[in-house]
């Protein structure tokens, strides 16, 4: 177990096919014992990442640490790492006990003894005792993760790394994994990154989130300081599911409050010392789809709005509305469920507004607005 520090990590690919700047001055320290999951769309960085701290890439620029030592130029067996890949890559030829065991055989000096003993302590932690004899082709997908997840386990490494280990598993057992996996962690104070570009996993396993975007990383946070307080327009509207709404808008301000307007049509208001915001700027307004509440009654909403499609999804619904031409996704309880056509009212309170500068996407810092930003119904009747 110890800490991992990333300094300046940066990794550009200089080929025949042209640069490609795949990691840009990465900068993140990791503590011991945390769960880091590291997340972006494909393409990001996230698999460069893990790959340079696993020893199996170069790294062009910067410093990996992990505790006092600094490993970029090491080869992967002197890391004390151990990785977990999705596609398992387990040795076919050899039985689950082989598997597990070769990594100790090749980088300890540990006896048959030792080895096996240590293998059957594991085994048993992930109830694979069973599967000891089985080759790769005689298990399911499931069992197969558990066997190479034993094998990284079973070497004690200071850290753990994993990239995108469940994803080829079916929903069901990939909601099990997660779990598991998490409590293993835990269970097994081990430093971890774990790379995935699927955010219910990341929101739901990580101590951390690190979000990255073309190689730039763009917050690093727990995943609801994250969600409630995104540093930016590509974080907030990355993370949840709808996701965020935007809208260009125009402020105006009465003196009583600062209102936003797209498309003739005023989305929201706040009070007018929250942000420093003036008559006549523009700003990009963020709406999650959960915090738009929706009225029956067009009247009692701040804005009218059309709905044009309803999406059903069991226990909430998706409901697509037009909002000053402009497609809008409110998420209700499953016991609404309006016709294509109705007219509803809509109210976004002030705490649930969301503001990026127009130009560079950054969040604008609001005062007392988002503090107490929470999750809770969105419809009235
Ligand atoms: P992710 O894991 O987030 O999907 P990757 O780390 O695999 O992203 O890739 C990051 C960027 O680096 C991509 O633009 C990808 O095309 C590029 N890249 C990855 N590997 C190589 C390589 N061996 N040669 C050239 N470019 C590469």
């Amino acid at each position: 177990m110890a800490t991992l520090e990333l300094n300046d990590l940066t990794k550009i690919y200089d080929d025949a096919q042209g640069r490609e700047v795949a990691v840009n001055s990465l900068d993140i320290d990791i503590d011991d014992g945390e769960f880091l999951v590291l997340v972006g769309p494909s393409g990001c960085g996230k698999s460069t990442t893990l790959r340079m701290l696993a020893g199996l890439e170069t790294v062009t620029d910067g410093t990996i640490t992990i505790g006092d030592r600094e490993v970029q130029h090491l080869a992967p067996s002197e890391r004390s790492i151990a990785m977990v890949f999705q596609s398992y890559a387990l040795y076919t030829k050899m039985n689950t006990r082989e598997n597990m065991a070769y990594g100790l055989k090749h980088s300890t000096d540990l006896s048959k003894a030792e080895r096996n003993r240590k293998v059957d302590e594991i085994a048993e932690l992930l109830d694979i005792t069973e599967l000891l004899d089985d080759k790769p082709e005689e298990m399911s997908g499931g069992q197969k993760q558990r066997v190479a997840l034993g094998r990284a386990i079973v070497r004690d490494p200071d850290v753990f790394l994993l990239d995108e280990p469940l994803s080829n598993l079916d929903a069901k057992l990939r909601a099990r994994m997660r779990t598991e996996l998490q409590q293993l962690q835990t269970d097994l104070g081990v430093t971890a990154v774990y790379v995935t570009h699927d955010q219910t996993e990341a929101m739901t396993m990580a101590d951390r989130i690190a979000v990255m975007n073309d190689g730039e990383l763009q917050q690093v946070a727990p995943p609801e300081v994250a969600y409630d307080h995104p540093e930016n327009e590509f974080v907030a509207t990355f993370l949840g599911s709808p996701s965020m709404n935007t809208f260009e808008t125009t402020v105006h301000e009465d003196g009583s409050e600062l209102a936003f307007h797209h498309g003739g049509t005023t989305l929201a208001t706040v009070p007018p010392n929250t942000v420093s915001l003036a008559d006549g700027d523009t700003v990009t307004l963020g709406l999650r789809p959960e915090d738009v509440q929706l009225f029956d009654n067009p009247a009692e909403g701040t804005f009218t709005a059309t709905v044009t499609v309803s999406e059903y999804q069991g226990n909430d619904n998706f409901i697509h509305l037009s909002v000053a031409n402009q497609d809008v996704m409110a998420r209700v309880p499953s016991d609404t469920y309006p016709d294509p056509g109705e007219k509803l009212g809509v109210t976004v309170s002030p705490r649930d507004v969301f503001l990026f500068d127009s130009d560079s996407g950054i969040a604008r810092k609001t005062r007392g607005l988002s503090d107490e930003r929470k999750h809770r119904p969105s419809i009235s009747n």
